[in-house]
């Protein structure tokens, strides 16, 4: 029969790098609390129509990157979440989290995400976004904070180096006031610009300032930055920002080209980079986006989030040599010189896992050499040897193994032994 393989741009996560997810999931959960956020799990798929709305028509995701499927006994028209915020969003909006008590809601999830791209280091097809959303409140100090939030976490994972790229995409009518200077700008250099930036002019041209293309880059360099068409409030909010991160000690640099270019992202965007890692630099995106729970059916509540890709953080990670204090190996094995053991021990396992003690025996009719081999190779702490003798005097004989010391103990107080280290 021929082998059927992983879907492209796709991985497995085995066990050995799963205990590298595993910390830093719970490390982000532990994190986040700190900050009071409280997690939200919502569907992996979401009706097309709000990643259209809440994405928006003009962007990648939504133009090249959609799984999109049609359920072909119901009209639905259902698509694999892109990115979380929309669907966060919605939930918000659905289960009114807005009339709960407890305001700002600050809301995290974890979970995989999926988009058609080509797949290269650190950018794959289904991939994992650790992220956070608040609404409620447009204090420039929640704008802060979350940047802190995610800034902080990286810095608990050992990272080194980071740095917050900071601007502010200002209010929709700042973006109006801007737009005429840019569109006369751009088209001026039109014809030198990429294909998509072309196209871009005419559908979003903030987008222009985004493209990743050299020449693009080049041709755009001294076109009119929005930060000179703030109103007095918008820049009075990107300065407080900057002087909450300041406080905290937190680095930036004000680049005024990074956008988010939908109309229902506000104020300040955000984005924290590295030396680049695999394909890419950037590990985690953010932003204000005071229009979207509107947009998307709800009264106007503002909102800020972001949310960084968890293989991007490995490979960061992976680049600067830096080993997670993952724990790996079992407390304890059982070995038995003697097959009459066997019930004997297979008791004693359960006894040892019902106390929380992680233990295992042979499954395999292994000599006692394989079976310590076995052992070791589990990086076993202890090894807990039934033999004849031991066997008739109700005892084992146990053994650290990372000191050589053993000594025998009534097999009813093994459980007791391994705690007691
Ligand atoms: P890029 O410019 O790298 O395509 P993006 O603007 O599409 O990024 P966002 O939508 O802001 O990225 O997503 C936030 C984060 O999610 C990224 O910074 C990255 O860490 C991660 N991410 C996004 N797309 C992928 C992908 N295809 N594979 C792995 N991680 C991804
Ligand atoms: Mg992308």
């Amino acid at each position: 029969m021929a082998r059927i393989q992983i879907p492209r741009g796709t991985q497995d996560i085995l066990p050995g790098a799963v205990e590298q997810w595993q910390y830093i999931e719970a490390k982000a959960r532990e994190h986040f609390r700190c900050y009071n956020y409280r997690e939200i799990r919502t569907p992996m798929f979401e009706h097309t129509e709000l990643f259209q709305r809440g994405v928006g028509e003009t962007t990648d995701i939504v133009e090249k990157e959609m799984y999109s499927v049609r359920n072909p006994r119901s009209e639905d028209q259902l698509t694999l979440r892109p990115e979380n915020t929309a669907g966060v969003v919605r939930s918000y909006v659905e289960n009114k989290m807005y009339g709960s008590p407890n305001q700002p809601t600050k809301l995290y999830y974890i979970g995989p995400m999926f988009r058609h791209e080509r797949p290269q280091a650190g950018r794959l097809r289904q991939f994992t976004q650790i992220g956070a959303e608040t609404f409620g409140s447009s204090d420039p100090a929640i704008d802060a904070e979350v940047i802190a939030m995610v800034f902080r976490f990286f810095e608990k994972m050992g990272l080194k180096g980071l740095r917050v790229d900071l601007n502010s995409v200002g209010t929709r009518e700042d973006r109006a006031r801007h737009r005429s200077y840019l569109l006369d700008f751009l088209n001026n250099v039109r014809s030198e610009l990429c294909e998509d930036c072309q196209s871009r002019i005419d559908r979003n041209p903030l987008r222009v300032l985004d493209c990743k293309n050299e020449k693009c880059k080049a041709l755009t360099k001294d076109a009119p930055s929005l930060l000179a068409y703030l109103s007095e409030e918008s820049a009075a909010h990107f300065a407080a920002v900057q002087r909450y991160l300041t406080d905290l000690g937190i680095p930036f640099v004000v680049d005024n080209r990074l956008v988010r270019g939908l109309d229902y992202y506000t104020l300040t965007a955000f984005e924290i980079k590295m030396a680049e890692i695999g394909a890419v630099e950037t590990l985690c995106g953010g932003g204000r986006y005071n229009g979207l729970v509107a947009e998307l059916g709800g009264d106007d509540m503002p909102g800020i989030g972001f949310a960084f890709g968890v293989e991007r953080l490995l490979l960061a990670l992976e680049k600067q040599g830096i080993q997670l204090p993952v724990e790996e190996g079992i407390d304890c094995y059982l070995v038995l010189q003697t097959s009459e053991a066997k019930a004997q021990a297979f008791r004693l396992l359960d006894e040892l896992r019902q106390a929380g003690i992680s233990a295992e025996m042979d499954y395999l009719d292994r000599k006692m050499k394989a079976q310590l081999k076995a052992a070791d190779r589990l990086s076993a702490r202890f090894t807990a040897i039934i033999g004849e003798a031991e066997l008739a005097n109700g005892t084992v004989v146990l053994k650290e193994m990372a000191t050589g010391e053993q000594r025998e103990i009534p097999a009813g107080e093994l459980v007791q032994a391994i705690r007691g280290h």
